[in-house]
């Protein structure tokens, strides 16, 4: 069994930011050339979350728009006295900062209508995600 880790640098644009990394870390998966096991995608950011869904331009923008509704930017939270950003904590908190997906014949098998997204809660930023490809080169 092989473990191999890699990483994605992103700089983000906006404070509130959902980027698509399926690509990229699809790339990884193909440069690690193993064929069988699991991938673990882990941001490194506690204001920030992986999450998998369905990359769709209303989608995207609902999920959003909850996301604002749910934790709304400014409120009377605790934490603003340290550093101003508590929504962005919360956000995360509800959301997790990392995704697993089996790996088979040597790609991730997502479903069809599934992508990873990196979802900036505090940007703009320079961010980094912990790719983890766990797993054998050979089919089984
Ligand atoms: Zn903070």
């Amino acid at each position: 069994m092989k473990i191999i880790s890699n990483e994605i640098d992103l700089k983000t644009s906006k404070r509130l930011e959902i980027i698509d990394i399926s690509s990229k870390v699809g790339e990884i998966v193909k440069f690690t050339g193993i064929k069988n096991g699991m991938i673990n995608i882990f941001t490194r950011h506690s204001t920030s979350a992986i999450v998998i869904n369905e990359n769709e331009t209303g989608l995207v923008k609902d999920f959003e728009n909850l996301l604002k509704k749910i934790v709304p930017e400014n409120s009377d939270y605790a934490h603003n006295v340290i550093d101003n950003n508590a929504d962005s904590h919360l956000r995360s908190f509800l959301l997790g900062g990392s995704q697993s997906i089996p790996v088979i014949g040597g790609q991730m098998d997502l479903g069809t209508w599934q992508s990873i997204f990196f979802v900036e809660l505090d940007g703009p930023r320079s961010r980094k995600v912990k790719i983890t490809v766990i797993g054998q080169y050979l089919r089984y």
